[in-house]
């Protein structure tokens, strides 16, 4: 099995990436948020010019795929028209910020300030002085008096609470430091990024990670360390309500691109995109009617949201085999409670972590099956084809 090619960048909507099936597009909605006209714009943008499908990420981005190289033009002037373009490819890169989607539902004391400071880190990392960052380094805004809903998401320097406090914590490190008011937050982070170029942070081919650097042993400096821990994490978030606004998924995190426009019309306080491959409708109406739509996902329970699979061929060009077709027909026959996760490589792209079986594929059709582990890990069974999975549903449990 070859190793997996791992790229240091993420797609934009001014830098799309090659993919097997045509460009990747990804668009990054100002504050996690999409008014009315840019909801409907983005998903008629999608059935025009890509594979009618908007990919849902976590981190709370939206791709469309399938794009030719001819039609992105067309693409980016209707993503231009609802403000959803930046002006330079390197102010896209730059606005990697996400926030908690949930902030919106009260408006009440619970949460602190997050478009204040999501502004405030967006002008600070526009600055001239300011150091090119890794193209995945990113930043976390999570700070609701009560509890972490972001713990879970990938970020390098996390603006947080504990409990009445506001802290900045660099990832990888426990403690984080308080500060004032939201002004100091962004001024902390902004501190800690550029120790982090300063301090040997980014590597000679331009990535680096926080918790890396810090596991490699270097130490942030009195001035940007702290004693105080976060809040507490939250349960996974799963479709449902959360603070009277209701999260909405979609198999595979593909959300029909029709259904965009159609969500947002039963929000009557916005749509949020969640980095949890999920919509959430600020204060929703016709709750029953989203229920019935039937290529949406609402409950819980949804088997599909138990069963994870990244783009497979032909859409992956590193892909071995078709994932998405093999993961849905399992669905049906995977014991309760179980995840599966179907990767098309080694490299696990729709679940990083472990699960209780995982399918790699070595061949077209034809997998190892890994039981408590990731994509890459040592397969208790080689070679098994799709075949043998559909008849034989019992290999997915523990005594086969
Ligand atoms: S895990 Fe899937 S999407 Fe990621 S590189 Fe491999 S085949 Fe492609």
């Amino acid at each position: 099995m070859s190793d997996p090619l791992i790229r240091g960048w993420c797609p934009g909507a001014l830098r799309p990436m090659a993919a097997g099936d045509g460009l990747v597009v990804r668009v990054r909605p100002r504050m996690g948020r999409l008014s009315r006209a840019q909801a409907h714009g983005l998903g008629d943008a999608a059935l025009a010019h890509g594979n009618g499908v908007i990919e849902m990420t976590s981190r709370a981005n939206l791709q469309i795929r399938g794009v030719s190289e001819a039609a992105l033009p067309a693409l980016q002037a209707d993503l231009r028209a609802v403000d959803l373009l930046d002006d330079t490819p390197e102010a896209e890169a730059r606005r990697n910020i996400v926030l908690n989607p949930f902030r919106n539902v009260t408006r009440d004391a619970w949460f602190r300030d997050h478009e204040a400071m999501a502004q405030g880190l967006a002008r600070g990392l526009a600055t001239a002085g300011m150091p090119r960052l890794p193209g995945k380094f990113g930043f976390v805004v999570d700070a609701d008096v009560r509890i972490r809903y972001l713990a879970g998401v990938s970020g390098d320097i996390r603006i947080e609470s504990a409990w009445d406090d506001l802290i900045v914590r660099a990832d990888g490190a426990e403690l984080g430091r308080r500060v004032a008011d939201e002004g100091a937050a962004v001024a902390l982070a902004l501190d800690i990024a550029r120790w982090f170029a300063a301090s040997g942070g980014i590597g000679a081919d331009g990535r680096g990670r926080m918790h890396r650097h810090l596991a490699g042993g270097a130490r942030l400096p009195d001035g940007l360390a702290g004693d105080t821990a976060p809040n507490p994490p939250a349960q996974p978030v799963h479709p449902g309500y959360y603070g009277g606004g209701l999260c909405v998924g979609a198999a595979f995190g593909q959300l029909p691109a029709h259904r965009l426009g159609w969500l947002v019309d039963r929000a009557q306080r916005g749509l949020f995109v969640t980095p949890f491959r999920m919509v959430h409708l600020c204060l929703p109406v016709g709750a029953a009617e989203i229920r019935a739509a039937g290529d949406l996902i609402t409950a819980s329970q949804d088997p599909m949201r138990r069963v994870f699979a990244c783009t497979g061929a032909p859409g992956c060009p590193q892909a071995l085999s078709a994932t998405r077709n093999v993961a849905t027909a399992l669905a049906r026959t995977l014991p309760a409670g179980k995840v599966l996760h179907v990767s098309g490589c080694a490299k696990g792209c729709a679940h990083p972590g472990p699960a209780d079986i995982t399918l790699t594929a070595t061949a077209p059709y034809r997998f190892s099956l890994i039981r408590h582990g990731r994509a890459g890990d040592a397969p208790a069974r080689h070679g098994v084809t799709t075949a043998q999975l559909f008849m034989s549903p019992d290999l997915m449990t523990e005594s086969t």
